[in-house]
C-alpha cells in the first residue's frame, strides 16, 4: 500500500509537483467545503431540533462545531500565501488539531451535564462533517488521516474525561466502525484523485517534451524563460551598484547545431539520423547540470540555458559539450559507427549588465544564433561567444548592428567576441 506523495520510481520526478496540485486542490475547494459544512451543521441542528429543545447544551455544542469551522478555514486563508506546499499543509494541520483540541476541552468545561454518549455522538457527527469536508476538498490520505486523527482524539478526551456509563463502550465502538469505514474510504478516494492528478501531470508534461529526443520543447524554454528571466532581472534591479554585481545572477544562453548533419541523413538514412539526435541529446543532458534547461529548439538545433553563471560567458560548458559530440562515437542502428561535430554560439541574459533590459531572452537566442553561424562560416566545429562589448550605445539596436556582421559589431564595440 503507497501512501499518497510516494509514487513509483517511473513517477517519482511528480512528487513534488503532485503534492503542490494537491495542496492548491485542497486551497481552491476551500470554501465551497466551508459552505458544504455550513450546510450540514444546519441540517443537523433542524434534524435535532427536539433534542436540542430538551437539552440547549447539544444546540450550543453544534454553535461550537460551526465555530471550529470558522477558525479552521480561517487557519487555510493565513496560510495561503505561505509559499511551500508541504509548509501549508503542516501548518493547517497544526493549526486544525489546537482548534479540535481546545474546542473538546471548551465542551468538557462548559457543558458537564452533556453524557458521554451524547459527546460521543456530537463527536461522529463532527468526525463525519470533517471527512466530508476533506473528501470534498480533494485531500490526500496523508492529510485525511491527520486531520481526523486528531478528531478521535479530542473525543476520546471527552469520553475519558467525562462520567461513564454503560452506552460508553456502544458509542465507542460504533465510532471505530464508522471512521474505519470512512478512512477506507477516503484511502480509495485519495488513491483515485492521485491517479487523476498524476495522468493530468503526465499529458501535461508530454506537452512540453519533444517526442523524438524526450528533451524539452520550445513551449516548455517560453515557460521557463518567463520566469527565469524576471528573477534574474529582479536581482538586478536590488543590485545597488550594477557596475559591480555581486548578488545579480544571469543565464548562459547556448545554440547548438550538427554540422553537416544532412549528409548523415543521406548517406546513412533518416533513422540513423534520428539516432544520432538521441545521442547528441543524451550527451547534453549529461553534460549539463540538472537545473539548467536542455531543449530541442527544431530539427538538429538545440538550445540549453545554463543557470548562475556569475557573469561568466558560459564559455568552458560550450567547448565541454563540444569536445563531448566531437569525441562520442555514435553507434546507428545499422550497426555501423560513425562520428560528428557540432558548431555552438553562446551569449548572456542580460546582455548588457549597465541596461538587463536592453535585450529580451528571445533577442539573446538571436545573438546565439548569430555567434553559432560565426563558428558555421569559420571552420564549424567551434564554440563562438557574443558577450556585450564596452561601447554599446544606450537604446542601441544590438540585433540591427549583428546584422552588418559581428567582425564589424566588435570593431564598433557593440560586443566582444570569444572564439
Ligand atoms: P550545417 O553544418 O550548415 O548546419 O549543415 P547541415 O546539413 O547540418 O544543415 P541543413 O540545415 O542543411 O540540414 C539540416 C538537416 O537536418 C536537414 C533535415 O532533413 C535534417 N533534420 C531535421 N530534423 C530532423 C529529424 O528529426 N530527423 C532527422 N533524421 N533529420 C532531421
Ligand atoms: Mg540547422
Ligand atoms: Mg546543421
Amino acid at each position: 500500500m503507497r501512501i499518497p506523495f510516494q509514487l513509483p520510481p517511473e513517477q517519482a520526478h511528480f512528487a513534488s509537483e503532485l503534492e503542490r496540485a494537491i495542496v492548491d486542490e485542497l486551497y481552491k475547494r476551500a470554501w465551497a467545503a466551508f459552505a458544504t459544512l455550513l450546510l450540514v451543521l444546519a441540517v443537523t441542528a433542524s434534524v435535532l431540533r427536539e433534542a436540542i429543545q430538551l437539552r440547549p447544551s447539544i444546540g450550543r455544542v453544534l454553535m461550537l462545531m460551526v465555530a471550529v469551522t470558522l477558525f479552521r478555514t480561517l487557519s487555510l486563508v493565513l496560510l495561503r500565501n505561505v509559499p511551500s506546499p508541504r509548509l501549508r499543509l503542516w501548518g493547517f494541520i497544526t493549526g486544525s488539531t489546537l482548534i479540535a483540541f481546545g474546542f473538546a476541552d471548551l465542551n468538557i468545561i462548559s457543558y458537564p451535564d452533556l453524557a458521554p454518549s451524547e459527546v460521543a455522538l456530537l463527536g461522529i457527527i463532527d468526525a463525519g462533517i470533517c471527512s466530508g469536508a476533506l473528501i470534498s476538498m480533494g485531500s490526500s490520505f496523508l492529510s485525511y488521516m491527520l486531520y481526523v486523527v486528531p478528531n478521535i482524539g479530542s473525543l476520546a478526551l471527552m469520553v475519558a474525561l467525562g462520567p461513564s456509563t454503560r452506552w460508553t463502550h456502544n458509542f465507542l465502538l460504533l465510532l471505530c466502525i464508522y471512521l474505519s469505514a470512512l478512512i477506507l474510504l477516503a484511502f480509495e478516494l485519495a488513491r483515485a484523485h492521485q491517479r487523476e492528478v498524476v495522468m493530468r501531470l503526465e499529458i501535461a508534461e508530454m506537452a512540453l517534451r519533444d517526442n523524438l529526443t524526450q528533451l524539452r520543447n520550445r513551449r516548455a524554454l517560453l515557460e521557463f524563460m518567463s520566469l527565469e528571466t524576471e528573477q534574474v532581472l529582479r536581482s538586478w534591479r536590488s543590485t545597488p551598484d550594477p557596475a559591480h554585481p555581486k548578488i545579480a545572477s544571469s543565464l548562459g544562453v547556448l545554440m547548438l547545431d550538427v554540422d553537416h548533419f544532412k549528409a548523415v541523413n543521406d548517406t546513412y538514412g533518416h533513422v540513423a539520423g534520428d539516432a544520432v539526435l538521441k545521442e547528441i541529446a543524451a550527451i547534453l543532458t549529461e553534460t549539463t547540470r540538472k537545473p539548467d534547461m536542455v531543449v530541442r529548439w527544431g530539427g538538429e538545433e538545440f538550445v540549453i540555458v545554463a543557470r548562475d553563471t556569475d557573469r561568466k560567458p558560459p564559455s568552458r560548458l560550450a567547448e565541454r559539450i563540444r569536445e563531448r559530440v566531437e569525441q562520442h562515437i555514435f553507434n546507428l542502428p545499422s550497426g555501423q559507427t560513425i562520428q560528428v561535430t557540432c558548431s555552438i554560439g553562446y551569449s548572456l541574459f542580460p546582455f548588457d549588465h549597465m541596461q538587463p533590459d536592453l535585450l529580451t531572452w528571445e533577442q539573446i537566442i538571436s545573438v546565439a544564433d548569430n555567434g553559432m553561424y560565426f563558428a558555421k562560416t569559420h571552420g564549424r566545429n567551434r564554440s563562438v561567444g557574443v558577450m556585450a562589448g564596452d561601447r554599446i550605445p544606450a537604446d542601441s539596436d544590438v540585433l540591427n548592428c549583428l546584422e552588418q556582421g559581428l567582425e564589424q559589431a566588435e570593431t564598433e564595440g557593440v560586443v566582444r567576441l570569444v572564439v
